[in-house]
């Protein structure tokens, strides 16, 4: 039996368990792939304060080792299920956990084209991370589908590595943040296809390239490609606990800043959590305040 049982072991899990921790609670993470969530995959971490700049997998990293230099324990299984009750049940792939509260901190996962030859050719020339895959494409040429500050963020990051890159967006202006786009603009070697969608990855034994779409013209233009990273946003990984947890209407966990759920003892922090705001410092914000509610809690 645990007193608080982690779900996810990305900045908010593992910061939660770094608090839960020194206020010697007896903490499981259960994590199903690897440590650190989405920033494991930044290239660069420079908005962390008090950190001029480092990997977003140091960070994890060392995030990691303070969790585990305090003793705390660290489960790579995927959690199906989680019971209510006294004591609270999580239920995995490979066995069950009790604990007196839960702190849920499942994060967000990619979202989907949902083009044709998409799925087929994740892995063979269709990516979701930038960071991870585009050693791949050395003088090669690339595809950037999104408009968000991921996709430009991409894009500007692949410039450095590919010969040449198109970032394929939706509508005529981008989500991303100003400073982004202006840095994109400064790169000669990439190609802005606006007003467009992607509507097949054309496979031919690997990804050859991508059939577009103009909306607004008509227009339908083939690129030929090496690889195309999907940069259309963010799915929460909540659905599990959609029987006993409210949800909102995009599937995030409905709770205030108090990292308070509908249910007694079960706490959420991170990216996963409804709010406006999803970045590396409110995870963590949201880490060291669910923790505290949890350890409230288990003191009531
Ligand atoms: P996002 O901001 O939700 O942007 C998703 C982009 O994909 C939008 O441009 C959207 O188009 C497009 N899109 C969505 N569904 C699509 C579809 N079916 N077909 C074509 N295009 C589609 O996601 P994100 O860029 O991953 O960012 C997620 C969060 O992380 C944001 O809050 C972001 O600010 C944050 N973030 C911050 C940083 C940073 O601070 N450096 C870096 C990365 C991410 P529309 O614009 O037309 O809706």
């Amino acid at each position: 039996m645990y007193d608080i049982i982690i779900i996810g072991g990305g900045p908010a899990g593992l910061t939660a368990a770094l608090y839960a921790l020194r206020a010697e609670k007896s903490v499981v993470v259960i994590e199903k792939l690897g440590l650190g969530g989405q920033i494991a995959l930044s290239s660069e971490v420079e908005n962390f304060p008090g950190t001029m700049k480092m990997s977003g997998a140091e960070f994890a990293a060392n995030l990691a080792a303070q969790v585990e230099n305090l003793g705390g324990r660290i489960e790579y299984e995927e959690v199906v299920e989680i019971i209510d009750g006294n004591p609270k049940t999580v239920v995995t792939d490979l066995d069950r956990y009790e604990g007196r509260s839960i702190i849920i901190a499942t994060g967000v996962k990619n979202r989907r084209l949902g083009a044709e030859g998409e799925e087929e050719l994740i892995g063979k020339g269709v990516s979701f991370c930038a960071v991870c895959d585009g050693s791949f494409y050395k003088n090669k040429t690339v595809a950037v589908i999104g408009g968000g500050n991921t996709a430009v963020e991409d894009a500007i990051y692949l410039s450095d590595i590919a010969e040449k890159v198109y970032i394929v967006h939706r509508r005529d202006t981008f989500r991303a943040e100003n400073r982004l786009v202006r840095a994109l603009a400064e790169r000669k070697n990439v190609e802005l296809v606006l007003d467009s969608t992607v509507e097949k990855f054309v496979n031919e034994g690997g990804l050859k390239g991508i059939d577009v779409l103009n909306a607004k013209s008509g227009e339908k233009r083939h690129i030929a490609l090496d690889g195309a990273f999907v940069a259309v946003g963010q799915i929460p990984q909540c659905e599990i606990f959609r029987d006993i947890i409210i949800l909102d209407e995009g599937g995030y966990v409905s709770a205030g800043e108090n990292c308070r759920t509908n249910v007694e003892g079960i706490f959420v922090a991170g990216d996963c959590r409804n709010k406006t705001v999803r970045q590396l410092t409110t995870a963590v914000g949201d880490g060291s305040v669910a923790a505290l509610a949890a350890i409230d809690y288990l003191g009531n």
